[in-house]
């Protein structure tokens, strides 16, 4: 349920319903937005008189939310959410961030040589897997906590904030100074992992499973929200259909989608989206245009060589045009802030 309240309404009223409503024993979450306050009520609503609440004089108006989902949805919350990823790079709201690099961590030459091609190209934030989920055990399973420590000297080398996935709550402690904490695909429905997400203050990327619907992402978003952790941003990386041409399809359509249903920051991942280099432009442009928050690319220097998805990897000459057009494209249609 939410309640919206009139403009202009004072806050020790505002205080005293919130109060009121707390001690229905419903959590109520603020969002104070540029054009009205809304009051989201998350919990057992069902015996709080609505009729009672609308006849409050600073009450403008009050709906129940059908949508299982309540911390991410836009209802309660109208304004889009901006989250602060580090080094004063922030996501949503207009500012528009690019993530690249390998998808593996393989060397202290290969990540830092790679941070700063990209970095150059104008890429606001590095990504490198040091934990791999990887379909076969017998395939490169990642440095693991050297993978950590070479994406951080990376970091210290270019500034550089980092996004590394996790794939175990307990790991969470080498994960300290990570900047952006990454949820693959894999694990979107690790609810156990969610929920301890929940209780870290830390930016999340929450990737798409393979095969789940946007209401089952924006359900796993709020396991980590409903913990306390209001920092999540969503993103498409491609679902599986009965097309095999392509790794994986991407549903471009999710972002505004996702944009209409949810307050949080969209990214786009054309590389595990499409399992092939030659197609990473076009999709990277096709999520520029349609207002994605940030594009996700994996960088390789020698994508015949990498140690996992070389044949989606571009490399950093490759980056630099892709960068160029990304830029014209949100240049022509004259949004979001590109955040350096
Ligand atoms: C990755 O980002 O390298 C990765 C494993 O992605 P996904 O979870 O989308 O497959
Ligand atoms: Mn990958």
């Amino acid at each position: 349920m939410i309640t919206i309240l009139k403009k202009g309404t004072p806050k020790e009223e505002q205080d005293q319903l919130v109060k009121w409503l707390e001690e229905q024993g419903v959590e109520v979450d603020v969002s104070e937005g540029k054009y009205q306050t809304v009051l989201g009520l998350v919990g057992d609503t069902s015996n709080i008189d609505i009729d009672m609440i609308r006849m409050l004089s600073i009450v403008d108006d009050v709906k129940r939310v059908s949508e299982p989902y309540k911390k991410a949805n836009r209802k309660f919350h109208p304004d889009d959410t901006v989250i602060d990823l580090g080094g004063g790079v922030k996501i949503g709201g207009g500012n528009f961030v690019c993530i690249a690099g390998p998808c593996s961590v393989e060397s202290e030459k290969q990540i830092i040589g790679i941070a700063k091609r990209v970095k150059a190209a104008g890429a606001t934030l590095l990504r490198g897997g040091a934990f791999k989920p990887r379909t076969s055990p017998y395939s490169f399973q990642g440095m693991k906590a050297d993978g950590i420590e070479l994406l951080l000297k990376a970091k210290e080398e270019t500034g550089l904030p980092i996004v590394t996935e996790i794939m175990n709550e307990n790991h969470l402690p080498l994960f300290e100074d990570v900047d952006v904490i990454q949820v693959g695909a894999r694990n979107m429905q690790n609810f156990e992992l969610l929920k301890a997400l929940g209780k870290i203050d830390k930016p999340i990327l929450l990737k798409r499973g393979l095969a789940n619907t946007l209401q089952e992402l924006l359900m796993s978003a709020e396991y980590i929200m409903a913990g306390g952790n209001e920092k999540v941003i969503l993103c498409e990386r491609g679902i599986r259909t009965y097309e095999t041409y392509t790794r994986n399809t991407l549903d471009i359509s999710a972002v505004p989608a996702l944009h209409k249903l949810s307050h949080l920051p969209v990214v786009v991942d054309p590389s595990h989206a499409t399992g092939r280099s030659e197609m990473v432009e076009p999709m990277a442009l096709a999520a520029a245009a349609c207002g994605a928050d940030g594009i996700m690319i994996e960088v390789h220097n020698d994508p015949a060589h990498a140690l996992s998805d070389g044949a989606q990897s571009l490399t950093p000459d490759q980056y630099d045009v892709v960068m160029d057009k990304i830029r014209s494209v949100k240049e022509a249609l004259g949004t979001g802030v590109w955040q350096k």
